[in-house]
């Protein structure tokens, strides 16, 4: 039976997002999650809170906001969550933006922001990575005009793992007028081992157009649940909760989210292994002859232009899935030892091939 309705006209030419596929008995590598499931502590946690899910969660989040502010040594009106920092993406376009308003991004960066930005009838406007596959802030603070409402920084960048330094970045800020929301989403803020790589919570404290976004879903563990959180002044927390879905993190993530911060110093030491293996897979890379840049994630990008597809599916063959970006590159997210040793064969024997 086909449908009486129409829908959205412009919704045909959206792109889809293109999820991590998860393969039957294949090592996945291809969501940037961390390997490590749960601590007992978080699964008590969860196990609790699923006793009462007849009950709609605490619609503010507030115990998990309440102590966010405090780690964070903030206000708790700086504090806002959402159900993954994806949802906070799009609260953040609708709370600023109005139709056709810009929304300036690097290209490429999150696969999520173009097609939130298109959904909200927002414009997007993207200014390309430089060479080395890193953002062009020079570039960015020069396309900034008076349509302009909302920036995203993804620091470090998905997929290419790159991230912007102290100077560059505060010029940046300096450069972009204070009535335009810079966005710095920090996803993978806790593997940045860089010390010029700034907190961007140190520049949202002073600067009043700086929004920074984190989630529980990638160091914390917690993709699964969805939950992430941002802090921005409290202006924008509060259009942020106006524009919230009602009750869309729910009771279980708010939990989960809680119990990980009290498993903090646990949940960071596993992120500082996947760090260690991070060195480990990209100099076993460089070293079978690939280019890849330096990350601060975890994950690693290899700009394989027209033979991305051909390596994903050659890794596959392995019984490994990676995440092809067609035409362009291959993001491949840091798994346990014996994962990545899979994925390096893989990676080695696509070399010798050719
Ligand atoms: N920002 C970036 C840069 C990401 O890579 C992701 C997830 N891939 C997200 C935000 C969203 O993550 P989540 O919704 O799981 O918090």
């Amino acid at each position: 039976m086909s449908s009486t309705v129409p829908t959205r006209a412009d919704l045909a030419a959206l792109p889809s997002y293109v999820p991590g596929r998860t393969v039957p008995g294949a090592i996945k590598l291809a969501s940037n999650e961390v390997p490590g499931g749960p601590l007992p502590s978080v699964r008590e946690a969860i196990s609790q809170a699923a006793t009462q899910v007849n009950r709609y969660p605490d619609m503010g989040a507030w115990a998990l906001v309440d102590r966010l502010a405090t780690e964070l040594g903030l206000p708790a009106d700086r504090v806002a969550v959402g159900g993954g920092s994806v949802m906070l993406c799009q609260q953040l376009v609708q709370a600023m933006c109005g139709p056709g308003d810009d929304v300036l991004f690097a290209w490429r960066s999150f696969e999520a922001y173009p097609i939130l930005i298109q959904i909200a009838n927002a414009h997007a406007v993207t200014v390309p990575l430089d060479a080395t596959h890193t953002h062009d802030l020079d570039a960015m603070a020069a396309a900034v005009t008076p349509r302009t409402r909302l920036l995203f920084v993804c620091n470090p960048n998905n997929p290419t793992g790159t991230a912007v330094r102290r100077d560059a970045l505060t010029r940046f800020l300096d450069a972009v007028p204070p009535e335009v929301l810079v966005v710095l989403d920090e996803a993978y803020r806790e593997f940045v081992t860089d010390d010029e790589v700034p907190d961007g919570l140190a520049l949202a404290e002073e600067r009043p157009n700086v929004a920074v976004l984190r989630t529980f879903s990638k160091a914390y563990g917690l993709a699964g649940l969805r939950v992430g959180y941002a802090v921005a002044p409290p202006e924008v927390t509060t259009a942020l909760r106006k524009v919230y879905v009602p009750f869309s993190v729910n009771a279980v993530a708010q939990a989960a989210a809680i119990a990980s911060l009290d498993a903090k110093d646990e949940l960071l030491a596993r992120c500082r292994d996947i760090v260690s293996e991070r060195t480990r897979v990209r100099d076993a890379l460089l070293a079978a002859g690939y280019v890849v840049p330096e990350t601060q994630a975890n994950f690693v990008w290899l700009p394989l232009g027209d033979r991305a597809t051909e390596f994903a599916e050659h890794a596959l063959a392995s019984k490994v899935v990676v995440r092809p970006f067609a035409g362009d590159g291959v993001r491949v997210t840091i798994g346990t030892p014996e994962e990545n040793d899979v994925f390096l064969d893989a990676a080695r024997s696509f070399q010798q091939r050719e």
